[in-house]
């Protein structure tokens, strides 16, 4: 099932309420939802020397990583903000990763600031752009043709990742600048929610890290098996058995009593607990029955960009109620503004709130203003029942904030 019976209970009953206080449309989370998956994650691998960083894109809100964090996760970041964020909330360097490619200095510089953070290199030529030598370091392996799923693609057709072949060398070049401590990282599979496919991609890992760990003569300190976990968009998705995975890779680790084990899951650690509540404000016949809602893509780009299913739900609507079949539309001058195609969902009249699920990880974060279309506030559903805006919608003022203070800037050919 897409939305937890638990966060449907909690948030349902005073939705309206809700709704009607904060005005539409929002992304709500769910704090206990959040707090429940983190735990069974670290109770899965419990025993291992096991970490969570979790991939701040996912959800880049401070009061997330809060919680996050007072869970156990530290965070992997991918830019400067994302860095910022992690530091402003008071992760130390030791909770913080940074993995990025096509890296500048001055993103190295950065994540190299404030005692360091942990580094992981997408090409050994970036050594050189590295501002001194850090205490320890991994690479990211792109195995090639054996693994990849849709939304990452083929691996030899990624942009990511340093060859399999190529790895050898990478390291050699690291000792030589005397770098002594390495993991090896790997992000090939991405909303993958069957765990045997996970558990293949992390025994080949295991198999490059052994000849990484001859080569070095030491253990590696930390394998990272990345993010990718999948969750079910779809009500009759089944979900990933954290079990299963879990038990494989504690099998793999038996040959790595030294190493750590590092995971940066995004979506499954909070893409179910959020869910966007958008009003219906248009309905429209044409060739197809449209249902016109005050959120757009630039709330949720998921459907648009990928042809991704969110489950909706329409608020009150009884398990009975007659169907349509429908284009669930935002206001974009664009025809992939669309949250549901050709779906089959209860008689919706203006005014209904409509409940776009699992927007919890890539929902907001992934927002854009293309059209001049702002992206909306974001809510948090406490433990206690309050209901938090921590983040206000955009206003006029935002979209226009980059055009001030450009007068003084001018070239001209002397
Ligand atoms: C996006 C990303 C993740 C998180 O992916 P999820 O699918 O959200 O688990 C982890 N690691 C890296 C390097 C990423 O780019």
């Amino acid at each position: 099932m897409p939305m937890s019976d638990g966060f449907r209970q909690r948030l349902t009953p005073n939705l309206p309420q809700i709704a009607a206080h904060f005005g539409t449309p929002f992304h709500i989370y769910d704090e206990t939802g959040i707090r429940q998956t983190v735990r069974t994650l670290f109770a899965a691998f419990d025993g291992l020397p096991f970490r969570e960083f979790f991939a701040v894109k996912a959800l880049p809100n401070p009061h997330i990583l809060r919680i996050l964090a007072e869970e156990g996760c530290g965070f992997d970041c991918s830019s400067v903000p994302e860095l910022v964020l992690a530091r402003q909330i008071g992760a130390p360097p030791q909770n913080i990763l940074f993995t990025s490619n096509n890296t500048t200095s001055e993103e190295f510089a950065a994540a190299l600031a404030d005692g360091g953070s942990w580094l992981n290199l997408d090409d050994a030529a970036l050594l050189a752009r590295l501002p001194r030598v850090p205490d320890a370091i991994s690479f990211r392996m792109n195995p090639g043709s054996e693994t990849g799923n849709t939304i990452i693609g083929r691996p030899e057709e990624a942009k990511f990742g340093i060859p399999r072949e190529a790895l050898a060398d990478a390291y050699r070049a690291a000792q030589a600048l005397g770098i002594q401590r390495f993991g090896l990282h790997q992000m090939v599979v991405s909303n993958e929610r069957d765990a045997e496919a996970h558990l293949a991609s992390v025994a080949l890992l295991c198999d490059v890290a052994r000849q990484i760990q001859e080569m070095l003569g030491h253990s590696l300190d930390f394998i990272n098996i990345g993010g990718g976990l999948g969750i079910p968009y779809r009500p009759d998705d089944a979900p990933l058995n954290l079990g299963t995975l879990a038990t494989g890779i504690r099998a793999l680790w038996s040959d790595f009593p030294q190493t750590q084990l590092f995971m940066e899951s995004g979506r499954y650690v909070t893409g179910p607990h959020g869910v966007l509540v958008t009003r219906v404000i248009n309905r429209k016949t044409s060739y197809r029955q449209y249902v016109g809602v005050d959120a757009s893509m630039s709330a949720l780009m998921r459907p648009g960009m990928y042809g991704a299913y969110h489950h909706v739900d329409v608020l009150g609507a009884p398990p009975d109620s007659s169907t349509e079949v429908v284009d669930v539309v935002g206001s974009l001058c664009e025809n992939n503004d669309k949250f549901a195609v050709q779906r089959a969902l209860p008689i919706t009249q203006p005014g209904d709130l409509l409940l776009i699920q699992d927007t919890g990880a890539h929902g907001h974060s992934m927002g854009f203003n293309y059209n001049g279309r702002l992206r909306p506030q974001e809510l948090l559903l406490r433990a206690d029942g309050r209901v938090e805006r921590i983040r206000r919608a955009e206003t006029l003022d935002d979209y226009f904030a980059t055009l001030h203070d450009v007068d003084a800037a001018l070239w001209q050919n002397p």
